[in-house]
């Protein structure tokens, strides 16, 4: 690494001591990333950015943190997610704002974009063939900062000349490519390949290199530190995923005292812990046979993780970390109702599904997904919900991720209890035999959930842990024993027109998966049948305003697919198939098996899934899984292949 580390150019040329760090510093660290696709080439540009600006980083509140912001920039967001202050700025309204920024007219920068194919490229050329009076003043990291956060901060009546005023000011002071980036990050994607759990390693290295200073070591002590570090940073950030606590830290104190001073923290959600599908009982058991584990109902509802903060404020989050306290209010005032005394400050995982009071039974997601999603009332609140709980991650001032499940659980039935139509704990069964699990599985499913989820009880292999799709989880859906083992969640990238009584409306979609490493989105499947007219009429409405001009955006890997118009990539739908093959046309996880393509054979729609972003829709790699896992079942029962 250190010896590479000389050969690369200096990435702060030009740039002074003391003062900001230029854009252009950042800009140029973004094409060097962008220029491959190996991951520690990546890593190694990025953490050469990095040392340079943690080393004249002083600040010691987040707020005047060059690193973090950019940090930020560089994952192309303003703050922790969970906070909500997101870019994405519509294309129409950067498309007005290129124009009137470059004296350009809208329908001239509409053609660049059909044949460029991005909208960020069009931007700079459009820059760069402007004739300029005066030399305008570099932009900074921290200005451009500003300037982003002010605009998706922008609300109300006047918020759209007063964001389309700002990104014409940037524009206008945009030198180089800079203008790329910028309209990059304002569309809400950087598109230069670079993973976040790349930046977190990169910025543990950059802080350990750091505090080295001119301090010479032998290259396996340097590798060993670094990859210390690098360990030390991922955990926290799992267990804290938030750079204003993070960053500071890590300047102030270095990596050694991270975990004792960033640890879980209530009002900080953490990254949920995910189960892997299995196809068959027998599966479950090649897995946990001799080993200590559990049954549990797996509720048909939204995943909750419900804190109580220090003061006492009740905070609900979301499988992405979104904050749902404002969803849920109901939630909110019932859960002070099932803890037990004594019990203060927690974090439980658990799933919030709809309650029908009068029979006392669950009801399915689609009726959870009727209630609104902002500005509810608790007096306008018709579907109620309550709380199934499975873990306790958190309690009395003490993370408990590093505890056995079996104890955790424990620690949970102790300090909660049952509250009619409210709350209760997920139904478990310490099932070990085929025939127990089957029965426990049909109990499941007759009692309204979606099957059974299987968990290590004991032994190291039981702790939480956040943010993994670990194999210690396992997830056991009875519908989809006879398909591929589970459901996929792909991104609606394109559709087509509909036919006869359908013109009106799309007819049919095509949906892509999403592959994180090279972050493109796959073409998959067309789907088209079993719509009603009235849904439909909804997916138009929804779907229209997504409409691209310029065709399929740069990050969408299109293949022979040729659909009439081309979407942001924003909406998931949940989807489940008969089986997977190889294909000519799709380009799903091309690569990973086979050179070609996987696609879906007879795709069926199941739910919009407005509780994932485009970026947590199925990746590749398990595309090609669910295929390996079909082929290999397929060798096994005797029957033939999975391509047509
Ligand atoms: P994935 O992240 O695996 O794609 P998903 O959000 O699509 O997950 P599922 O695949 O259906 O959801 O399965 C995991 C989800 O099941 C959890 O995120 C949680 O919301 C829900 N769930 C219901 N009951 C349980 C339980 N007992 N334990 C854990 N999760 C449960």
């Amino acid at each position: 690494f250190t010896k590479d580390h000389k050969s690369v150019p200096v990435a702060d040329k030009g740039w002074k001591e003391g003062e900001p760090v230029p854009y252009s510093a950042l800009v140029s660290t973004f094409e060097k990333v962008d220029s491959t696709t190996k991951r520690l080439e990546i890593l190694q540009y990025l953490t050469q950015f990095l040392v340079v600006v943690a080393k004249r980083d002083t600040a010691t509140e987040a707020k005047n943190s060059q690193l973090l912001k950019v940090i930020y920039l560089c994952i192309n967001r303003l703050c922790p997610d969970y906070m909500g202050i997101e870019l994405g700025i519509g294309e129409s309204l950067l498309i007005k704002a290129i124009a009137e920024s470059t004296g350009r007219a809208t329908t001239k920068i509409k053609e660049d974009l059909k044949s460029e194919g991005d909208l960020g490229n069009v931007a700079m050329m459009s820059r760069n063939t402007q004739p300029t009076m005066f030399k305008p003043k570099p932009l900074t990291v921290p200005g451009v900062f500003k300037d982003l956060t002010e605009i998706a901060n922008a609300t109300g009546n006047a918020s759209q000349t007063k964001k389309v005023g700002i990104i014409k000011k940037l524009l206008a002071a945009c030198q180089g490519n800079e203008a790329k980036f910028i309209v990059r990050s304002l569309e809400g994607k950087l598109r230069i390949g670079l993973a976040e759990k790349t930046l977190v390693v990169a910025l543990a290295h950059a802080v350990v290199l750091r505090n080295l200073g001119d301090k010479k070591l032998p290259h396996d002590k340097l590798a060993a530190k670094l990859e210390e570090g690098a360990e030390i940073v991922k955990g926290v950030y799992s267990e804290l995923p938030n750079y204003d606590l993070i960053v500071p830290a890590l300047l102030k104190n270095g990596v050694e005292n991270l975990r004792e001073v960033c640890k879980l923290t209530p009002g900080v959600p953490l990254k949920p812990m995910l189960a892997k599908p299995t196809k068959a009982i027998s599966e479950v058991l090649d897995r946990f046979e001799g080993k200590e584990f559990t049954c549990e109902y797996k509720y048909d509802g939204e995943r909750a993780q419900v804190h109580r903060l220090e003061n006492g404020e009740i905070a609900v989050f979301s499988r992405n970390s979104e904050n749902m306290s404002a969803k849920y209010p109901d939630l909110v005032q019932q859960v002070p109702r099932c803890v037990k005394e004594g019990t203060k400050s927690f974090v439980i995982d658990a799933e919030a599904v709809a309650f029908d009071l009068e029979t006392k039974k669950l009801l399915p997601f689609q009726d959870l997904s009727r209630r609104k999603r902002k500005d509810v009332r608790t007096e306008d609140i018709t579907v109620r919900v309550h709380l199934f709980a499975f873990d306790l991650l958190y309690l009395n001032g003490e993370s408990l991720l590093k505890l056995e499940l079996k104890e955790r659980r424990k620690l949970l039935r102790e300090h909660f209890h049952f509250v009619e139509g409210e709350f209760d704990f997920a139904k478990s069964s310490d099932a070990t035999s085929v025939e127990e699990i089957e029965g426990f599985l049909e109990e499941s499913v007759k009692d309204g959930c979606e099957g059974l989820m299987v968990k290590m009880l004991a032994t190291d292999a039981s702790t939480y842990e956040p943010s993994r799709r670990s194999m210690n989880w396992l997830k056991l859906k009875k519908d989809y024993l006879s398909g591929v083992g589970d459901s996929l969640d792909l991104v609606v990238v394109g559709a087509y027109h509909g036919k006869g009584k359908r013109t009106a409306v799309y007819g049919a979609f095509l949906l892509a998966c999403y592959d994180p490493d090279s972050e493109n989105y796959q073409t998959i499947c067309k789907i088209g049948t079993g719509f009603s007219e009235e849904i439909l009429t909804q997916f138009y409405e929804a779907l229209r305003p997504l409409e691209l001009a310029g065709g399929a955006r740069g990050d969408i890997e299109v293949g022979a697919a040729k659909p009439d118009v081309w979407f942001e990539p924003k909406i998931v739908w949940e989807v489940l198939t008969a089986d997977l093959s190889l294909s000519p046309v799709y380009t799903a996880a091309h690569g990973l098996a086979d050179p070609r393509g996987i696609s879906l054979r007879f795709p069926r729609f199941i739910k919009v899934r407005d509780d994932k972003n485009p970026e947590e829709a199925t990746s590749a790699e398990q595309v090609c899984e669910f295929y390996q896992r079909q082929v290999t079942a397929n060798k096994k029962g005797g029957g033939g292949g999975g391509g047509d």
